[in-house]
């Protein structure tokens, strides 16, 4: 498994709107559109910082795992993601060493990445993403 760099760090926030401007007009990122992902029930923002990204996340529906996350945890650092060149190889190496698997095979996220998210009981209690662009 190769890991190529910090893709981006997923934030969970109550609402992108009310949530962007501490990165664009204090930190001065750029905010490069949103997305929303219907199977996930979320809506992605991204706030590309160097060859990494401020992802932040809106939950778009009660029962989607960003509204679960914040009634558990409440807003902040929801992810890691880290950028593989080969998700597929990942998975598989990562399944033979015993980790945990939130999901075996690579689905599709925001901006058409390969994507497959670690159980945090295998990282110590971080959600770790792969992701292939
Ligand atoms: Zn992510």
């Amino acid at each position: 498994m190769k890991i190529l760099k910090i893709d981006h760090l997923g934030i969970a926030v109550n609402s992108i709107e009310d949530g962007k401007s501490f990165w664009t007009d204090v930190l001065g990122l750029n905010f490069q559109g949103s997305e929303t992902v219907t199977e996930q029930k979320v809506t992605t923002a991204f706030f590309p910082v160097g060859e990494s990204e401020v992802e932040l996340l809106e939950s778009t529906a009660p029962d989607g795992p960003i509204a679960r996350y914040i009634e558990k945890k409440g807003q902040g650092i929801q992810h890691i993601a880290f950028r593989v060149d080969n998700i597929e190889n990942a998975l598989a190496e990562l399944k033979e060493k015993g980790i945990q698997l939130i999901d075996e095979k690579p689905r599709i996220g925001a901006g058409g990445a390969k994507i497959a998210f670690l159980h945090p009981k295998a990282t110590s209690g971080v959600l770790v993403e792969l992701c292939e662009r």
